[in-house]
């Protein structure tokens, strides 16, 4: 038996941890994917997750107005061609109780509940070099040992506490976004601030502010958000979808954001101002995300390219916003365009048109205490009944981070993370054998349709665990030298764009304290998942493969 069941038994720990294959933590669209593909492939799996259900992002943020982003249509697995054809969305972009549902079907279709434990959050994960198993501990007691630890723990699943002095003095209701309440929260008649203008505050405003007697929006930064001319799908173009939905899925996995968008091919300083705003017209009308910041080829490098962008959105907040004070507070001018994760709005800039919507600057007069009354900044006390945190989430490193995690050598990932995380292709850490994340820091994760990332990622890792099954190895480790060259290159394709120029949580500037770091990889899905390929067969190029010993205990049989 391995150290750490040495350790157990000699703290007199009676029951002996339950023995699989893999563990899976997390049930969202990565953890129930990853249940699917293991079992198929004959290993014993079991799962933990926090939340009450499946479903993950989707079963956390169920405020007002949640929605995707990305196209319903193209925001769902691929794997299965059966369940693309029966499932039909209802809007482009669909509502949060949809996504819910969608997820929920495909937990029940594929039967994926019944190896996954709810309520149970996993505290400890710790790697036995003697017996080259993981030891699992939950917040539940449960101890489980596997061979293999894949962590779908998401990358905006820890809600951001935020860091505003006097919360536990309020004497109303305080919530947060991401962990809203499942029964629904009575807004009408109230006084409500929210604090926070990313995407979450921008899509639940609107919708608050027609229940609400009065809204106060705490504003630190304004962010860019197009209108996402959300509408009802109509028959004829899911029928169209569904015929052709082999083609499309392979026209999504060759393009750089796992979405099909016009590649452009001018540059923004390339045309005249009266062809630019045309064109940067048109793009406004799509109502996608990519639309805008694909408009021209430069505007995620090149500064002048991107200011162009920049104004016209302000421009058209100045066209928007009746009062020129609030448009100007509205109006983006801390960040490049693009350089934050742009947002998608129904109505966002027309709500500060409403008597009954005030705009705080709080960049401008701070907050400096929740008080037993309300939100107090530099500038005043301001009356309410409910507040509203729309202040994101610890995204990335987060949810990696929450549990006690030590690697081979007794080494905490918590410390080896110190000064920033380090990975091998977003998704292996040296030091951490059989640890798997499905789009860890340094995975091209948020910068892409991240429906496409996760199957991507599970896909690769599955794949992986198979051949070192076939192959009766114990283990498999990225080299340091490896994770080090990845780490460059992340970095380097980084410092090609903008993007480290804004204060954004994908450079972890939102948590206090946090190292500044560009965690996503921006090199696109395609190369991205060309590099992943040719790792693999390379014989797992940067990886130490560890075959089994006689002390080991066998793998179980498919
Ligand atoms: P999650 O869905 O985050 O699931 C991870 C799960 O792991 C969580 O349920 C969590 O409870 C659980 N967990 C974490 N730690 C532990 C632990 N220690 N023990 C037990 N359980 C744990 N992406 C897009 O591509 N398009 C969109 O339109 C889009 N819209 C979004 C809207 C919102 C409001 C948010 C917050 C994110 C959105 N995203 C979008 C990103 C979204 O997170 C991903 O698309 C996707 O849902 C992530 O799936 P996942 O399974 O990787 O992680
Ligand atoms: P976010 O983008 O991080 O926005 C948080 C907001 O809260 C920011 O405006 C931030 O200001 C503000 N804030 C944080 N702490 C504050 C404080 N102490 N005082 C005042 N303001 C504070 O979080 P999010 O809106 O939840 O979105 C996170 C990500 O989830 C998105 O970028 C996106 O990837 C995903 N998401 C997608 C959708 C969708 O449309 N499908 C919806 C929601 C979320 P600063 O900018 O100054 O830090």
């Amino acid at each position: 038996m391995g150290d750490l069941v040495d350790a157990w038994e000699t703290r007199s720990v009676t029951r002996a941890p339950d023995d699989v294959d893999a563990v899976v933590v997390g049930a969202g669209f990565a953890g129930l994917y990853a249940h699917h593909r293991l079992r198929a492939l004959g290993l014993t799996v079991r799962g933990f997750e926090a939340a009450g259900g499946v479903g993950g992002t989707w079963w956390w943020n169920r405020y007002p107005g949640a929605r995707c982003d990305v196209e319903s249509m193209d925001y769902c697995y691929s794997f299965s061609p059966e369940l693309e054809q029966e499932w039909t969305w209802s809007e482009r972009y669909a509502t949060q109780p949809e996504i819910l549902g969608y997820l929920e079907h495909v937990a029940d279709r594929f039967d994926l509940r019944r190896d996954i434990q709810f309520e149970t959050r996993v505290t400890e994960a710790a790697w036995d070099e003697k017996a080259q198993r993981w030891y699992i501990t939950t917040d539940h007691g449960d101890r489980v040992s596997a061979q293999f630890c894949i962590m779908a723990t998401g990358c905006l699943s820890e809600a951001k506490q935020p860091e505003v002095d006097g919360i536990e003095t309020f004497r109303g209701d305080v919530f947060h976004t991401g962990r809203w309440p499942h029964e629904g929260v009575e807004l009408a008649g109230r006084r409500v601030g929210v604090i926070g203008t990313g995407s979450s505050g921008i899509q639940s405003i609107p919708i608050m502010a027609r229940e609400v007697e009065h809204l106060t929006v705490f504003q630190r930064t304004p962010n860019f958000t197009m209108p996402a001319k959300n509408a009802p799908l109509e028959p004829e173009a899911v029928a169209a979808r569904k015929t052709r939905a082999r083609e499309h899925r392979d026209a999504m996995r060759s393009s750089r954001a796992g979405v099909v968008v016009p590649m452009p091919e001018h540059s923004a300083l390339a045309v005249d101002d009266d062809a630019r705003d045309a064109h940067y017209d048109r793009a406004w009308e799509t109502g996608a995300l990519y639309g805008m910041v694909a408009a021209f080829n430069d505007l995620l490098i090149d500064r002048d390219a991107n200011d162009t962008a920049a104004e016209y959105v302000r421009a058209r907040i100045r066209e928007t916003v009746n009062d020129p004070a609030v448009a100007e507070c509205l109006s983006p001018r801390n960040h490049p365009f693009g350089t934050k994760r742009p947002c998608l709005d129904t109505d966002y800039y027309a709500t500060f048109n409403r008597d009954n919507v005030t705009l705080v600057d709080v960049r401008a007069t701070p907050i400096v205490a929740i008080t037993p009354a309300g939100v107090r900044t530099t500038d005043g006390e301001f009356e309410l009944d409910t507040i509203v945190f729309a202040t994101g989430f610890d995204a990335m490193t987060g949810p990696l981070l929450g549990p006690d995690i030590t690697g081979a050598g007794s080494l905490k990932l918590r410390d080896k993370w110190a000064a920033g995380p380090r990975t091998y292709l977003g998704i292996a850490i040296a030091g951490f054998p059989n640890l798997f994340a499905v789009t860890g820091p340094g995975s091209p994760s948020v910068l892409v349709n991240m429906a496409v990332a996760i199957e991507h990622h599970v896909d690769w890792i599955v794949d992986c665990i198979a051949t070192l099954r076939e192959r009766g190895l114990a283990s498999i480790d990225a080299t340091v030298e490896a994770e080090d060259d990845w780490v460059d290159h992340v970095n380097a394709v980084a410092n090609l764009t903008l993007f480290p120029h804004a204060n954004s949580w994908y450079m972890g500037a939102n948590v206090p304290g946090k190292p500044r770091v560009f965690m996503p990889y921006i090199g696109g899905f395609p190369r991205y998942d060309e590099i992943c390929r040719d790792v693999a067969a390379h014989d797992y190029r940067g990886f130490t493969l560890t075959p089994a010993t006689a002390q080991q205990p066998a793998p179980s049989s498919p």
